[in-house]
């Protein structure tokens, strides 16, 4: 679970965050621990639940998921 509730109005987040920790999912390169060739790119991956809006964070989460699979299979 997050450190904050991972529920807000209407911005569900944070239930497959990335990080190092325990509870972690997800890696800083948005690969599932554990599972080879899987990864998250969406609101789930947040850490934390932000205080602001959440669509915004979930396009910068999309370009940069974009960024890091093409980086990975030279493209
Ligand atoms: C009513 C409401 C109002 C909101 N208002 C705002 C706002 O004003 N400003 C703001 O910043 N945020 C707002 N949000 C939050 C914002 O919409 C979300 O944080 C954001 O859309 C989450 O993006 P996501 O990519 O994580 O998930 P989603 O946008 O939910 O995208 C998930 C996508 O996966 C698709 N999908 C699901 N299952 C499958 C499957 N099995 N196979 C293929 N595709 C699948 C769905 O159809 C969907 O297109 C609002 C949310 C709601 C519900």
């Amino acid at each position: 679970m997050c450190a904050t509730w991972p529920l807000t109005y209407w911005h569900q987040a944070c239930t497959a965050k990335m990080g190092r920790d325990e509870m972690s999912v997800v890696n800083a390169d948005l690969q599932v621990y554990g599972i080879d060739r899987l990864r998250i790119a969406d609101a789930s991956i947040m850490p934390d639940v932000p205080s602001g809006n959440t669509m915004a964070p979930c396009v910068v989460i999309g370009e940069r998921a974009t960024e890091i699979i093409r980086k990975a299979h030279g493209i």
